[in-house]
C-alpha cells in the first residue's frame, strides 16, 4: 500500500497550546493515485456495507434497551453505595434539571450566578457526573483534548494532568464544579423522572418521579444526554448464560478485582469493538487468562500520542486562558470566505469524489498504521475498517492494535454478522461455542432523542415524540413549539460537536440568559415561534445535504443502523461556529425567536 499524499500528523506533540488532531478534508486538493484506485475500494465499502445491513435489516430495533427481569441487572447502579430511603416529596423549584451529569452542572452554575437560587437537579445516579459517573470501565478516557473538554477550568483554578485526560479525573472535576457552584444541595439523587407535563392553567411543569415525587418547575431543562441508557444487543438464548455477565458502562470491579487481578485465571469475552472496547480491551488483555473479542465492525483507531502537562506551562497560563483558547479553537471552526466560494464554485460532482478520495486516503493510513502494529496478518486483515472516516465514531488508542499480539487475546472476527447466540457457556459464532467465564456487553447506548426515561407532554397534551412523529421540530435543538419553559440539552438540530462540553455551554450560556430574560420581563412562559421553528428545520435540511453519504456508510448509530430517516432528524451542520453566531444574535431581539406571556 503506498503512502498517502494527505498530510495528517498529530497536531499537539509537545504543545499543549493546539487542538488534538482531526482530519479535514480539502476538496481544492487533489489526490495522487488513479481514480480506479479509489472507485475500487469505494465498492469494497459498499460491499462491507450491504454485508452488514442483510445480515441486521432491522436497523435500530436490533437493540434493547427497556431491560426487564433477567436482563434488568444491565442497568442497575453498580456504584450506589447504599439506597437512600425517603418520603416522597411534593415541592415548587423555579428550575427543574433532568439529569446531573455536565448539561445540568454547567447551565445551573450560570443561574446561579443570574442569581436564580430555587433550583433542583434529579438524578438517577448517586452523585453527579453523567457519563463519567456510570462509564468507569479501566481505561475510560476522553479523546478531546483535557484543556477544551473540561470546563470552567479558568473558574475552578484547575490545569489537567494530561493532555487527554482519564475518566477518574473528568468525574472528579464534575464534582468540583458541584462543589464549587454548591449544588450538591440541589440533587436528588436515585430518582428517575417519569413523566414531564404542561399545566396550562398554571403555566408550570409538572413531574412525576419513580420515587412518588411530584415535583411543579416553571423552567425544565431536559439534561439527561445523548448517550445514557444502555443498550444490548437481541441475541438468542442471552438470558439463559450462565456466567458472570455486565454492560461495560456498569464495570464490576467485586468480580473483576480493583486492578482486575480476578481476572488471571479467568476467560473474558467481549462483544462490541466500539470506542468503549477500544479502551477496555488492552486492560482485559493484559489482565484476563483468555480474551475474546467478538467483532461485529471494526473501529477506525488513529494515533492518541497522549502527553503529560507540561507544568512550566502550566505556570505560564494567565487568568482566562481556557476561554482564549475555546475562543480560537471555536473561530479556528468559521469557514474562510475564500475557500468557501472557492469550494462553491467547483464542479459538484468532482468536489464529492476529492472529498472522497481524501477520505479513502485516510483509512487507507489507518490501515496501513494496523499493518505495522499487528503482527498476526489474518488478524491485521480483520481489524481494517472498510467506511468512510466518520460514518462511525473515530478512535484515537495507542494500546488497542497491540494487544492483539498478546498470545491470550483472540479476535473473533464475525464478518459483519455479529453475535446471534448465547449459549448458558458463551457465545457462539459459526457453530463454534466460546464458553467464558465472564462476558462484557460492549453494545453502546440508545441515542437521545428527547427525553429517555420520560414522557413530555406539551400544551394539548402532546407528547414530544408523537409531535416529532411527522419530523423532529424546534429552534436550535433546544426549544420546541407548543413545551413552553422547555429546553432539550445535547439533543438532534443542534450543532455536532466533538467537544461536546463546549456545546453544552453554548446551549447552558443560552437557556441561562432566556430565563433571566423571561424572569427580568415578569413574563410566565417563553415559547419557541413556529415561523422560527421552521426556519430552523430548513436549516438543519440546508446542511443536512442532498448527498448519499449517510446511506452509503456502514450502519451505526451516526446513521440510525442503517434505517431511511427524514433529513431533518440529526445534528445540524452548518458548523459550530455559524451555530454560535445564530444563538448569540437572540440576544439582540428575543421576540424575533420567542412569543413570551
Ligand atoms: P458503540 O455503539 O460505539 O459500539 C457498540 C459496539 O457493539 C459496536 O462495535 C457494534 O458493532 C457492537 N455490536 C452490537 N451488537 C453486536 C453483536 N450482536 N455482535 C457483535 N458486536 C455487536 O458503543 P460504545 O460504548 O463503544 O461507544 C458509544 C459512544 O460513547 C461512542 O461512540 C462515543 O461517542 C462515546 N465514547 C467516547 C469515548 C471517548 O471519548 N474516547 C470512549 C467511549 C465511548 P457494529 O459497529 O457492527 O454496530
Amino acid at each position: 500500500m503506498s503512502e498517502t499524499n494527505v498530510k495528517e500528523k498529530p497536531g499537539h506533540v509537545n504543545d499543549p497550546n493546539k487542538m488534538a488532531p482531526r482530519a479535514v478534508f480539502d476538496p481544492t486538493v487533489e489526490t495522487d493515485k488513479p481514480q480506479e484506485f479509489y472507485d475500487a475500494i469505494k465498492a469494497r465499502f459498499a460491499e462491507e456495507r450491504d454485508k452488514r445491513l442483510n445480515y441486521r435489516p432491522e436497523g435500530q430495533s436490533q437493540y434493547i434497551s427497556d431491560f426487564e427481569g433477567e436482563l434488568a441487572k444491565y442497568e442497575t447502579d453498580p456504584w450506589q453505595e447504599a439506597r437512600i430511603e425517603r418520603d416522597a416529596v411534593e415541592e415548587y423549584s423555579e428550575v427543574v434539571f433532568i439529569g446531573g451529569g455536565f448539561s445540568a452542572l454547567l447551565t445551573a452554575a450560570r443561574l446561579r450566578q443570574r442569581g436564580v437560587e430555587s433550583i433542583r437537579i434529579v438524578e438517577k445516579g448517586s452523585d453527579v457526573g453523567g457519563t463519567w459517573y456510570w462509564n468507569r470501565y479501566p481505561g475510560a478516557a476522553c479523546d478531546v483534548s483535557s484543556y477544551d473538554y473540561l470546563p470552567l477550568l479558568d473558574e475552578l483554578g484547575y490545569v489537567p494532568k494530561s493532555f487527554f485526560a482519564k475518566g477518574p479525573e473528568i468525574f472528579a472535576h464534575c464534582q468540583s464544579i458541584a462543589k464549587k457552584y454548591d449544588l450538591y444541595g440541589l440533587a436528588m439523587f436515585q430518582t428517575v423522572v417519569t413523566g414531564t407535563h404542561w399545566n396550562e392553567k398554571t403555566k408550570l411543569w409538572e413531574l412525576s418521579t419513580d420515587r412518588g415525587d411530584k415535583l411543579t418547575a416553571k423552567f425544565v431543562v431536559v439534561a439527561n444526554g445523548t448517550l445514557a441508557k444502555p443498550k444490548l444487543s437481541k441475541i438468542k438464548g442471552v438470558e439463559t448464560y450462565k456466567g458472570h455477565s455486565f454492560h461495560s458502562s456498569r464495570f464490576d470491579y467485586g468480580y473483576c478485582g480493583q486492578n482486575l487481578e480476578n481476572l488471571k485465571d479467568k476467560r473474558v469475552g467481549i462483544i462490541g469493538t466500539g470506542a468503549s472496547a477500544v479502551q477496555l480491551v488492552p486492560h482485559l488483555g493484559r489482565a484476563a487468562k483468555e480474551l475474546y473479542v467478538f467483532q461485529r465492525t471494526p473501529s477506525a483507531i488513529d494515533i492518541r500520542d497522549d502527553i503529560p502537562t507540561d507544568p512550566e506551562w502550566a505556570a505560564s497560563l494567565q487568568p482566562g486562558w481556557q476561554k482564549e483558547r475555546l475562543d480560537r479553537h471555536v473561530l479556528g471552526t468559521k469557514p474562510d470566505p475564500d475557500k468557501r466560494k472557492e469550494i462553491e464554485a467547483m464542479d459538484r460532482a468532482l468536489r464529492t469524489r476529492r472529498y472522497e478520495n481524501q477520505n479513502i486516503e485516510h483509512q487507507i493510513r489507518l490501515h496501513k498504521r494496523i499493518e505495522e502494529i499487528v503482527k498476526d496478518p489474518a488478524t491485521a486483515e480483520a481489524l481494517k475498517p472498510w467506511y468512510m472516516h466518520r460514518c462511525k465514531r473515530p478512535t484515537y488508542d495507542d494500546e488497542y492494535l497491540p494487544a492483539f499480539n498478546l498470545p491470550n487475546v483472540h479476535l473473533v472476527d464475525t464478518q459483519g454478522k455479529g453475535i446471534t447466540e448465547i449459549t448458558e457457556r458463551g457465545p457462539v459464532f459459526e457453530g463454534t461455542e466460546y464458553p467464558v467465564d465472564v462476558l462484557i456487553f460492549a453494545t453502546g447506548f440508545e441515542v437521545q432523542v428527547t427525553g429517555i426515561y420520560n414522557d413530555i407532554r406539551g400544551e394539548d397534551g402532546l407528547e414530544l415524540n408523537e409531535k416529532y412523529s411527522n419530523g423532529m421540530r424546534t429552534v436550535f435543538g433546544i426549544h420546541s413549539h407548543g413545551y413552553p419553559n422547555l429546553f432539550i440539552m445535547g439533543g438532534y438540530q443542534a450543532s455536532f460537536q466533538f467537544n461536546v462540553t463546549f456545546m453544552l455551554q453554548t446551549q447552558g450560556f443560552h437557556i441561562a440568559d432566556c430565563i433571566q430574560y423571561t424572569r427580568d420581563h415578569g413574563y410566565d412562559t417563553i415559547d419557541a415561534r413556529t415561523d422560527v421553528e421552521d426556519w430552523w428545520v430548513s436549516e438543519v435540511i440546508k446542511y443536512r445535504g442532498t448527498t448519499n453519504r449517510n446511506k452509503e456508510c456502514t450502519p451505526g448509530y451516526y446513521n440510525f443502523e442503517g434505517e431511511e430517516n427524514r433529513r431533518e432528524d440529526g445534528n445540524y451542520n452548518g458548523g459550530m461556529w455559524q451555530y454560535c453566531e445564530h444563538i448569540k444574535s437572540v440576544k439582540d431581539d428575543y421576540g424575533k425567536f420567542f412569543n413570551f406571556s
